[in-house]
């Protein structure tokens, strides 16, 4: 059975004093989780390890927001998985809508940080998600696959036990437009049916496929109904304690 990932992607928000308050109410708030709920937070790099002392013996899982594709060495300004492993993170966002279009991220450049934080043991969250412009020309399906088809490429089927999707289409990321429940479950379940594809049919039914898009506490319910959502990833809402709680405990 397939569990619920909520994550929430606290972006450049939070000073490392502000991450380690918040995180302390997150944890007094969040001591009964269903046990087929994952629940993840995202820091900034500099509150990583404030958050990691802090949520360590919770429920709450520790995501980092970016990673780089090498081992080690001169590249000024970036983190490795050791880094990030060494301080307790398990999952990664990796291919953030604004990590393509802002720092130019391709999916061959995306496609080398999934193979490093798999063969690393981390867990990556990989973003795909059509702009309003390709929705609107009815390309969606086309942008989808290309991300994913791309993004796995070399990634064995041993491994996609330890990879999440989440599907944000890009319209709908920071805007308040949320996709409806019937626009996301088409995607989802047509990037299910990719995973079969290109995998098998336990591999695609297993995987995790979360949304991502303006997900608040007055829209996850009609969303986490969809049979091919399982989760979701959160921007804003996940930044105010009342909110994110109540997005762990959705109603299905
Ligand atoms: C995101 O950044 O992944 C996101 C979904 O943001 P928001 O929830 O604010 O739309």
């Amino acid at each position: 059975m397939r569990k619920y990932l909520i994550a929430g992607n606290w972006k450049m928000n939070l000073v490392p004093s502000k991450a380690k308050e918040f995180a302390e109410e997150l944890v007094d708030n969040l001591k009964k989780i269903n046990d087929d709920i994952i629940v993840m937070v995202a820091p900034p790099f500099t509150a990583l390890e404030g958050v990691s002392n802090i949520i360590k013996g919770s429920k709450i899982k520790l995501g980092a927001q970016n990673i780089n594709d090498n081992e080690d060495g001169a590249y000024t300004g970036e983190i490795s998985a050791d880094m990030l492993l060494d301080i307790g993170v398990e999952y990664v966002i990796i291919g953030h809508s604004e990590r393509r279009h802002i720092y130019n991220e391709n999916n061959e450049f995306i496609n080398k940080k999934v193979l490093k934080a798999l063969s690393k043991g981390l867990k990556p969250i990989l973003c795909v998600g059509e702009l309003l412009s390709e929705r609107e020309t009815g390309d969606t399906e086309k942008v989808v696959r290309e991300q994913v088809v791309k993004c796995l490429n070399g990634v064995s089927r041993e491994q996609m036990v330890n990879l999440v999707i989440a599907y944000e289409p890009v319209w709908a990321i920071g805007t308040g437009k949320v996709a409806t429940p019937e626009q996301a479950e088409e995607v989802h379940a047509f990037i299910r049916k990719l995973i079969e594809e290109l995998y098998d049919k336990d591999t695609a039914s297993d995987l995790i496929i979360q949304y991502g898009g303006s997900v608040k506490p007055d829209n996850i319910d009609g969303l986490m109904v969809k049979e091919n959502l399982d989760g979701a990833l959160v921007g804003g809402a996940s930044l105010k304690v009342d909110s994110f709680c109540r997005l762990v405990n959705f109603n299905k």
